[in-house]
């Protein structure tokens, strides 16, 4: 046990200018599960619906994901419909049913408390607090969030932002929740509420990630065919803390590296609908692509 997320797991219907797919995994939690079992192990707290396929379940075990966290209730599994236009960087939710995912409330199971790496997946502010309180002594707390929250659970947020080591969301969420429409001093807003490290997603255009004494930024991996960019973020996430619970050693270095790692496991996701590319990678995929991204910006001593 290394690397515990918390967060949903949903079927999903998602139609992008090159494609559609209806009822299929996703959710904030199993895109980052998937991502990070390449690195480290993983186990995942949520819950499904009677309907969840024992498929899915497949896919997670082929993984090695541990999927003991993952209750079963009796009704629907959370779903979520979204459409892409030609900006693949900005969803439409078009339905977000929350079903068995309304009265979530996440019991963490024993053997995960001693998790050392936490991922508080986009989920309540308050429920991520309260996973918090059950766990033993993390080393290193990451957490996401959305628009929803930052509107409906302004302070409730900062308090979890209080507890938190390293604060994933997007560049538009940065800004939002800081109340402040330029990204650096958005940053150094939330920064003094507590977090160590602040990354923001560009989408297409790569993470920069803040901190007290240091800004560093990079690119996404420029790919030719983009179908799905549903659970890049999350895929990101997994990328970066499956890496950083792999190294088990915290410095600017392995951040930096993690977060190149989290770009690459995004680019992947991206190549089709679900988590149809995520799950069928092989190492050797993942660090060519890793030294693809060294040779997108390196820019010094070329001779
Ligand atoms: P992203 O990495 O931001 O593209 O996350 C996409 C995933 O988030 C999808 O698979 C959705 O099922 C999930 N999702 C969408 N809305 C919500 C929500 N309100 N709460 C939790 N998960 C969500």
């Amino acid at each position: 046990m290394n690397l515990l997320v918390v967060g949903s797991v949903a079927l999903d219907s998602v139609k992008t200018p090159f494609g559609s797919a209806d009822d299929v995994l996703g959710g904030s939690a199993t895109y980052f599960s998937v991502s990070a079992s390449y690195f480290t192990d993983v186990c995942m707290v949520g819950v499904v619906g009677e309907d969840f396929r024992e498929e899915y379940i497949d896919i997670l075990k082929e993984r090695n994901i541990d999927i003991d966290g993952i209750e079963k209730r009796k009704g629907r599994t959370f779903r979520w419909k979204g459409e892409y236009g030609y900006d693949l960087n900005e969803a439409h939710t078009l339905d977000t049913q929350l079903n068995v995912f309304a009265d979530f409330n996440p019991k963490i199971p024993e053997k995960y408390k001693e998790c050392r790496y936490v991922f508080l997946a986009n989920i309540d502010p308050d429920l991520q607090r309260e996973i918090l309180n059950q766990m033993k002594r993390p080393e290193l707390i990451a957490c996401d969030t959305m628009n929803f929250w930052i509107e409906r659970k302004y302070e409730s947020l900062k308090k979890t932002m209080e507890q938190v080591d390293i604060v994933i969301i997007n560049e538009g969420e940065v800004r939002e929740l800081a109340r402040e429409p330029n990204l650096v001093k958005a940053a150094q807003k939330i920064l003094s509420w507590g977090p160590k490290r602040l990354i923001a997603k560009r989408g297409e255009y790569g993470a920069i990630m803040f901190s007290d004494s240091a800004i560093f930024s990079a690119p996404a991996y420029p790919l030719e065919s983009v179908y799905d960019p549903t659970g890049a973020g999350d895929s990101f996430a997994g990328g970066f803390m499956g890496y950083i619970s792999n190294v088990n050693n915290i410095n600017e270095s392995t951040i930096r590296q993690a977060i190149i790692f989290g770009s690459t496991m995004a680019s992947f996701n991206v190549e089709d609908f679900s988590l149809n590319r995520l799950r069928n990678l092989s190492l050797r995929e993942i660090e060519d692509r890793f030294k693809e991204f060294k040779r997108l910006t390196h820019f010094d001593d070329l001779t």
